[in-house]
């Protein structure tokens, strides 16, 4: 939790950008434009949340505390996601998929564009809170270059990324800037003991969420997640002990199961994984992630020498970049796990 601050955000960790935020809102000495950078699920978009909230909330207006009060008709708006002037722009779903569009497009943007150019409804600040930037077409980033260009009063905008190199400089460089790092893992173990999670499930849950809170509480809040991420974890132990034939085989189901952001995902369980098996490897069986499957991890280290285990991970780390260079996504794993 926040500590030594007004505004008692309840947010694990980032003590730091939330005073800076405090200071903006105390001092009134607010940007036009900010950009939180962080890894998915490390708290980005809850303090977005508190943020905005505490903009448009009553005692924002009064100048008192605490900021937001939670109370006032504007908070409760806020909290439903219902408050007439927070805009929030994401990746949209495929008409005729469940799976998310790969980027945000420019007609989002200039719907964005004019909501903002209208008056306020409640004559309070408008805030925009654009969520993963880096999925921006080029012409949307462009266009929202414009809006960052050419600032309008008590306009606010809050920009989101996983990192800020994939953004363009040009919107960088209108941003303040502020770093989301991972909490600290102490913190995040203190914050689920008081969650009511015994001190085992609670050092369980921060170790696999890698100083990333969204995670634990996901794992928390969704016990079938917490199995997908254990058979998903069985299976790529299974992948490195079996033969060619049924590597492919079970490559076949997972990229015809999953879109890029999902196979991404299981790039990054696959990476923590090899990680653990370093760790073990090194005897530092305490600082692997999936203590609760050690067991079976120390047994399959047994297997991989320390540089075999070097070579996947820069195998991990060029698929990864393969994806993102939109080559085709089943060759790109197969011949990853030729190399195991
Ligand atoms: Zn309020």
């Amino acid at each position: 939790m926040a500590k030594n601050t007004g505004l008692n955000w309840p947010i694990v960790g980032h003590q730091n950008i939330i005073s800076y935020l405090e200071h903006c809102l105390l001092s009134g000495q607010l940007a036009h434009a900010y950009l939180f950078v962080g890894p998915s699920q490390i708290g980005k978009t809850k303090v977005a949340d508190f943020f905005s909230q505490a903009l448009i909330c009553q005692n924002f207006s009064e100048k008192k505390k605490p900021l937001p009060c939670g109370l006032c008709p504007y908070c409760r708006q806020a909290q439903n996601h219902l408050h007439p002037d927070i805009f929030r722009v994401e990746r949209e779903l495929n008409d005729d998929s469940e799976k998310l569009k790969k980027n945000i497009s420019i007609e989002q943007v200039r719907e964005l564009q004019n909501k903002l150019n209208l008056r306020s409804f409640l004559d309070s600040f408008k805030i925009a809170i654009i969520n993963q930037a880096q999925a921006l077409s080029q012409e949307a980033a462009n266009s929202l270059l414009k809006t960052l260009e050419e600032p309008a009063p008590k306009t606010i905008l809050i920009i989101l990324a996983t990192h800020q190199h994939l953004l363009l400089q040009t919107i960088v460089s209108r941003c303040q800037v502020l770093k989301f790092l991972p909490v600290k893992n102490s913190d995040l173990v203190d914050y689920l003991i008081g969650q009511r999670i015994d001190r085992k499930k609670a050092k369980n849950l921060a170790a696999l969420a890698f100083g990333r809170p969204g995670v634990a509480i996901d794992y928390l809040s969704d016990q079938s997640a917490y199995e997908e991420l254990t058979s998903e974890i069985k299976q790529f132990i299974s992948i490195l002990q079996s033969d060619v034939i049924s590597r492919f085989k079970i490559i076949n189901e997972l990229v015809v199961a999953r879109d890029i952001d999902g196979l991404k995902k299981i790039l990054f369980i696959w990476s923590k994984v090899i990680r653990d098996l370093l760790l073990i490897k090194n005897s530092l069986p305490n600082l692997i992630s999936h203590a609760f499957i050690g067991g079976e991890l120390t047994r399959v280290a047994e297997i991989f020498s320390p540089k075999t285990l070097m070579e996947i991970i820069k195998q991990l780390n060029l698929t990864r970049r393969y994806l993102d260079a939109n080559l085709n996504p089943r060759l790109t794993f197969e011949n990853l796990v030729l190399t195991f």
